[in-house]
């Protein structure tokens, strides 16, 4: 019984994998310009700094997509399955990664080959609600203070194992059963899922210390990395778990909604001059309400799409443009055009707040280093990107255009 849960689970977890690294995220268009105009959000004492490099900031901020084909923890930096956790789950997520992983967990207990599911989620109910199986085994509180020191929770690994000694007193109904096993085992059921908020945080702090450290090479790096996690979640298909319409047969809506109508519009009709940058003076709960915002914009989404796409014959929906390398299939600027207006702004709208987001992680992270002075940083050395060489090379060998 427990050997088939494990095996259904493992089959679900691969294929929301797969979906994820086939999706491209605000497309490379969406996501050079959210960079490029951030720095214009910036104070004075910040953009002349940001601007020198407006290039590089601007050719980069893709890195992040380009690395998930070489880098195997790289996807789940690009999203949050929001809604996997059920329908109210912006409410039961944790807003700290650790946790999350302790909440969302499986339990066994084990003993050689013996093993006795204690809690776990019953993915059977999903996505729209879920019941925990077993809930009294586990004291996550209790749980989750125990193996604060005990478990690395950012080492790659999915399952922990440990001496049920040293956690008993987490297992409160237990009793006498914990005396035939010798193990805890804690598999990891959410990372796979998406943990876009908690990297945010990750990667905002070593921008903190590259400020700190006065490091120009580090500080351009990943304000390039930060612009981009910050952009893709206010992306709403990077906060579901229906991220590509594949459960409601709108394959294709992830590029429509971030490449497509970007491409189309936002040259010609988007104002996307935005402000000023604003402090942040907490990145966690400033990720999590941006997350809590294109979440609620799923449904829109999905369903003026489905209810278009019942109003136009498929032949109007798709077409084929030629681009410098191939032919491609997209959606009709009709179709385009109908979507676009449908929505109401939505598109102009996230964008504009990518861009003020992405500056004031900029500015908050400088500001959070204590404000250090960008003449002196301005001073250091750019480090040829190892993506340049690999990019540069893809291109000779396919005989692209060179840039
Ligand atoms: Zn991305």
């Amino acid at each position: 019984m427990n050997k088939l849960i494990i095996i259904l689970l493992a089959l679900t977890i691969g294929s929301s994998f797969a979906y994820h690294l086939d999706s491209s995220m605000w497309g490379f268009f969406g996501h050079r310009k959210i960079t490029r105009l951030a720095v214009f959000t910036l104070p004075s004492d910040m953009m002349p700094l940001y601007k020198k490099h407006i290039d590089y900031l601007t050719t980069h901020s893709v890195d992040a997509d380009k690395r998930r084909y070489a880098v195997s923890e790289e996807a789940i930096r690009h999203y949050v399955d929001v809604d996997y956790w059920g329908r109210d789950a912006m409410n039961l997520i944790p807003h700290s990664q650790r946790e999350a992983v302790i909440k969302f967990a499986d339990y066994y207990l084990v003993e050689g080959g013996d093993s006795l599911l204690i809690r776990a989620v019953d993915h059977a109910k999903l996505p729209d609600e879920f019941t925990i199986i077993g809930e009294e085994h586990v004291d996550t509180e209790k749980l989750s203070a125990l193996l604060w020191d005990r478990v690395n929770f950012y080492d790659g690994t999915t399952e922990w194992s440990l001496g049920l000694t040293d956690i008993v007193e987490a297992l409160p109904r237990l009793g006498k059963e914990t005396e035939d096993y010798s193990q805890l085992v804690i598999r990891d059921r959410f990372t796979d899922k998406g943990i876009s908020p908690y990297y945010i945080k990750t990667i905002y702090h070593r921008l903190i210390k590259a400020y700190e450290e006065k490091n120009l090479d580090r500080i351009l790096r990943l304000s390039t990395d930060l612009a981009h996690y910050v952009s893709d979640i206010h992306v709403p298909l990077h906060t579901s778990y229906n991220y590509n319409g594949q459960l409601t047969d709108q394959v294709g809506i992830h590029a429509f909604w971030e490449t497509r109508l970007p491409e189309l519009y936002a040259d010609t009709e988007y104002d996307l001059f935005v402000g000023k940058a604003d402090y942040v003076d907490d990145i966690q709960e400033y990720a999590w309400d941006i997350i809590e915002h294109s979440h609620s914009l799923v449904d829109s989404v999905l369903l003026i799409e489905k209810r278009l796409s019942l109003s136009f014959t498929n032949y109007l929906q798709y077409c084929f443009e030629d681009t410098e390398v191939s032919t491609v299939r997209v959606q009709c600027e009709e179709y385009s055009r109908a979507y676009h207006d449908a929505l109401g702004g939505m598109v102009e709208d996230q964008m504009r707040r990518s861009i003020k987001a992405v500056g004031s992680v900029w500015l908050s992270a400088w500001a959070d280093a204590g404000q250090p002075d960008m003449q002196k940083i301005a001073q250091g050395i750019v480090k040829p990107n190892p993506l340049d060489s690999i990019e540069q090379k893809r291109k000779i060998e396919k005989n692209e255009p060179q840039n």
